[in-house]
């Protein structure tokens, strides 16, 4: 039976790019896109980055126009949110009390901020960014103050912080773990990094917990108390520590959950007329040829969100086929262009470039003998060699790159030119 009722649940990029991908690969049915947010889907990554830096236009981060729904015929259902999802009828109940029915339902439904903890975690003036109105709030913030302090050292804190400082304001982060974004990069990405935010002034706190929120006698932040019992002084208190993927919707229905939306490698649930996608979805990762990962991870990044979009769009239409893009990701912070290809995280061996001159690094992370990702700031030459030969399967030894004078880019060349020549 033709299919003729399409759902998605969640109008950031991945969910959007579904949409888009649908009427791409030819979809005439009905496509209705739910957002809880009011407005047109925008784009998240500038919000901690450039956004924060000048007076743009909330308006320019739309990822489409108006038109572009209207010509597409894509529904948006903005400022409404999904309740629950009714699988047996294929329908789903919104909080305002409409219902939708569906053929095939896409969750896309993200991630939402992990809460401080400890007391005083709730405080309202607590500021954190997922939102474009945590954006404001915070662009608005940064103008008026003159110190921060930021309670956990990954992507979000980090990028943040660099922004904050270039306003001129005193910056100081906490970070639980004895090194930066601890949970994805390698110690030597950590430490180049950690070396250019002090350079800039940046206070950092590594190792150190978050005990509470402190306040002053009216109750106003005042900045936060360390497990050690440190006070670090600060009028705003910005907290980075991790998101949390917004699987409840899924797991009320029945599904099965586990840190995320659990999928086959197609991007399926068990429920064969619902798919799951992006920041919310937890799914097997593909194999680059050096042996998949055990498990099922999850990926926060806009890659992950518009690939497996156009995956999801293609196996609701045709025969479904396994996801299997090479991941990457980037990071502003300061002049550093930080860029992630493959998936570093699992790596057992790294072997570290410097270009101490330049600013320029490139990390070579092996696991099991294969080069299982690389991770370069303002090296954008091996970022891109790395995404080509991973997309390929190919992978250098670890004996070669560690030769003088390697270059990713001339090894993919020779092995192009080998594999060309016969
Ligand atoms: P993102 O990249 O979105 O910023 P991550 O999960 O990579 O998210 O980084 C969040 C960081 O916050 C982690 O490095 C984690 O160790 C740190 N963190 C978590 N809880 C606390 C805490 N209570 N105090 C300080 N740092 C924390």
């Amino acid at each position: 039976m033709a299919l003729s009722e399409i759902v998605i649940v969640g109008a950031g990029q991945a969910g959007l790019q579904t949409a888009a991908s649908l009427r791409q690969f030819g979809y005439e049915g009905r496509i209705r896109l739910v957002g809880e947010e009011k407005g047109l889907p925008y784009q998240r990554p500038p919000l901690s980055k450039a956004f924060l830096k000048a007076d743009s236009d909330p308006e320019s981060l739309a990822l489409r126009n108006r038109d572009f729904f209207e010509k597409q015929k894509i529904e948006l259902l903005d400022g409404e949110r999904v309740a629950s999802i009714d699988r047996q009828a294929g329908a789903v109940e919104l909080a305002s009390g409409g219902r939708l029915d569906y053929d095939r339902l896409v969750l896309a439904t993200g991630a939402r901020n992990r809460a401080l903890p400890v007391p005083g975690g709730d405080h309202p003036d607590l500021l954190e960014l997922r939102s474009l109105d945590h954006a404001l709030a915070v662009r608005d913030r940064l103008g008026s103050a003159g110190s921060i302090a930021i309670v956990g050292g990954g992507y979000i804190g980090l990028e943040i912080a660099a922004t904050a400082r270039g306003r001129g304001l005193d910056v100081t982060v906490v970070e639980a773990m004895d090194r930066l974004m601890p949970r994805t990069a390698s110690p030597a990405l950590s430490a180049h990094v950690e070396g250019v935010h002090r350079g800039h002034g940046v206070g950092l706190r590594l190792g150190e917990g978050v005990a509470r929120i402190a306040t002053d006698g009216e109750g106003r932040i005042a900045g936060v108390e360390t497990a050690a019992g440190g006070l670090i002084a600060a009028e705003l208190v910005l907290v980075g520590i991790g998101i949390l993927p917004n699987d409840a919707l899924a797991a009320a229905a029945g599904l099965e959950t586990d840190n995320g939306i659990v999928v086959d490698s197609c991007l399926r649930t068990a429920d064969p007329s619902i798919f799951a996608l992006g920041d919310c979805a937890a799914f097997p990762a593909p194999d680059f040829g050096g042996g998949a990962l055990p498990g099922r991870i999850r990926l926060e990044s806009v890659q992950n969100a518009v690939d497996q979009a156009k995956c999801v769009a293609r196996n609701i239409l045709a025969e479904p086929a396994p996801y299997s893009e090479v991941p990457w990701f980037w990071s502003d912070q300061f002049d550093m262009k930080i860029q992630i290809a493959g998936l570093t995280a699992g790596s057992d061996r790294q072997i570290a470039r410097l270009d101490e001159e330049k600013g320029r690094l490139t990390v070579y992370c092996f696991r099991d003998g294969h080069l299982a990702g690389v991770e370069t700031v303002s090296n954008p030459g091996d970022h891109m060699a790395c995404r080509r030969l991973m997309a390929e399967r190919l992978s250098p030894q670890p004996a070669e790159v560690e030769a003088a004078g390697f270059s990713l880019k001339t090894w993919l060349q020779a092995m192009r030119g080998r594999a060309g020549g016969g």
